[in-house]
C-alpha cells in the first residue's frame, strides 16, 4: 500500500508462512535444544573465542567454561564472534533504523500481512492471533520521528506505546561464513532486508544445513566441512539477494519508491514474482 492504492498478492499456499510472536517462538526453540541434549545458559553473553591446539576456548562473562573443536555462531545481526574473528567486509553504508511494537487489530484489519510504502519509509503489520498484530517500521536515521506518526495516524495507535528498536537493519555478509572450525549462522552470516519477512526462515534453514553438515562422520580432512558449509550457503541465498538489495535500496530513498509504486500498481505481476521468488 502506499497511502492511495493498495495491491493484493496471494501467498503461496506450499510456502507454509506462520506468523508468531518472537519470546513464544524462542521458548520453543530453546525447549526443543534442551530436549535434544543442549546447556542453555541464558543472559551469559560470549566475550572471546581463542584457538588453542585446534580447539576453541570459550570465555563469557563469568570465565572460561570450556572449549569445542566447533563454534556455531548463531548470535545475530551484530554477531561479536564475527566481528572478533575479522569475517565480516567492510562496513557498508546504512544509518536506518528499525522499531517494532504490538499493537490491538486497527479498525477493518483483516489479518492479511500489510507492507505499507509511508512517505519516510516502510512498514509492515502482521496477525499475532488474539485481536493483536505485530507493527515494525523502516525509515532513514533521522525521518524515524515522521514515520511513526505516520502509521500513528493510519492505525490509530496511542503514541504513549512502548516501540523497540533494532539497529543496525543491514549489514555486510560475512567475508566467510566457515574458518577454522568457527561457523556463522542466520544473521551472523548474512542480514536480509526485513522487507521480505524472510530472516528467520534463512537462519532456520542455514542452521539446519549446518547441523547435517557438522553431524556427518565423512568430513574427516581439515577444511572439509567449511568448505561444504560455504557451498551450501551460497546455494541457500543463490538468487534471493538481488531482491535484498532492490528493497533495500529503494528503503533508502522512499521518494523514489514512491514514484516507481504507480508502475508496480500498473504491472502486478512484477510484485507477484518478487514475492514468489523470495518465499520458494
Ligand atoms: C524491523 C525488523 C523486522 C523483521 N521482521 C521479520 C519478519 O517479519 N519475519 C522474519 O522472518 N524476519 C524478520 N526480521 C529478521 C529476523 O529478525 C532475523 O533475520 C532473525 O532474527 C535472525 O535470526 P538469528 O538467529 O540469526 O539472530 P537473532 O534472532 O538476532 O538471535 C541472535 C541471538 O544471539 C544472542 N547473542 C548475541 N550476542 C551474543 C553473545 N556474545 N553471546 C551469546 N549470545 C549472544 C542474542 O541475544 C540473540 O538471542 C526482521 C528484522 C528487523 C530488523
Amino acid at each position: 500500500m502506499d497511502g492511495q492504492q493498495s495491491i493484493e498478492i496471494p501467498l503461496l499456499k506450499s510456502s507454509g508462512e506462520v506468523v508468531i510472536r518472537r519470546r513464544e517462538f524462542d521458548a520453543l526453540l530453546v525447549e526443543r535444544a534442551i530436549e535434544f541434549g543442549a546447556v542453555f545458559q541464558d543472559g551469559i553473553p560470549v566475550t572471546s573465542l581463542q584457538r588453542v591446539q585446534g580447539e576453541w576456548h570459550i570465555t563469557t562473562a563469568q570465565g572460561v567454561i570450556g572449549s569445542a573443536p566447533f563454534i556455531v555462531a548463531a548470535d545475530g545481526r551484530n554477531s561479536s564472534v564475527a566481528r572478533h574473528l575479522r569475517m565480516l567486509s567492510s562496513p557498508i553504508r546504512d544509518d536506518r533504523v528499525g522499531i517494532q511494537t504490538q499493537i490491538p487489530h486497527p479498525e477493518g484489519y483483516d489479518g492479511a500481512l500489510e507492507m505499507h510504502l509511508y512517505q519516510n519509509g516502510y512498514g509492515g503489520l502482521a496477525d499475532l492471533g488474539q485481536g493483536q498484530a505485530n507493527l515494525c517500521l523502516v525509515s532513514n536515521a533521522g525521518a524515524m520521528r515522521e514515520l511513526r506518526k505516520e502509521a500513528e495516524a493510519l492505525y490509530k495507535v496511542n503514541p504513549a506505546i512502548a516501540w523497540r528498536s533494532i539497529i543496525p537493519i543491514s549489514r555486510p555478509q560475512a567475508r566467510s561464513v566457515a574458518r577454522d572450525g568457527v561457523f556463522l549462522c542466520g544473521d551472523a552470516a548474512c542480514v536480509v532486508e526485513p522487507f521480505t519477512g524472510e530472516g528467520i526462515a534463512f537462519a532456520l534453514r542455514t542452521g539446519s544445513q549446518l547441523a547435517r553438515i557438522l553431524i556427518s562422520p565423512r568430513e574427516s580432512l581439515p577444511g572439509d566441512r567449511e568448505k561444504k558449509y560455504a557451498a551450501a550457503h551460497r546455494q541457500i541465498y543463490r538468487g534471493k539477494l538481488a531482491i535484498n538489495y532492490l528493497t533495500r535500496f529503494l528503503s533508502q530513498h522512499p521518494r523514489l519508491a514512491h514514484s516507481l509504486a504507480p508502475l508496480l500498481f500498473r504491472f502486478p505481476g512484477v510484485l507477484s514474482l518478487m514475492a514468489r521468488k523470495v518465499i520458494r
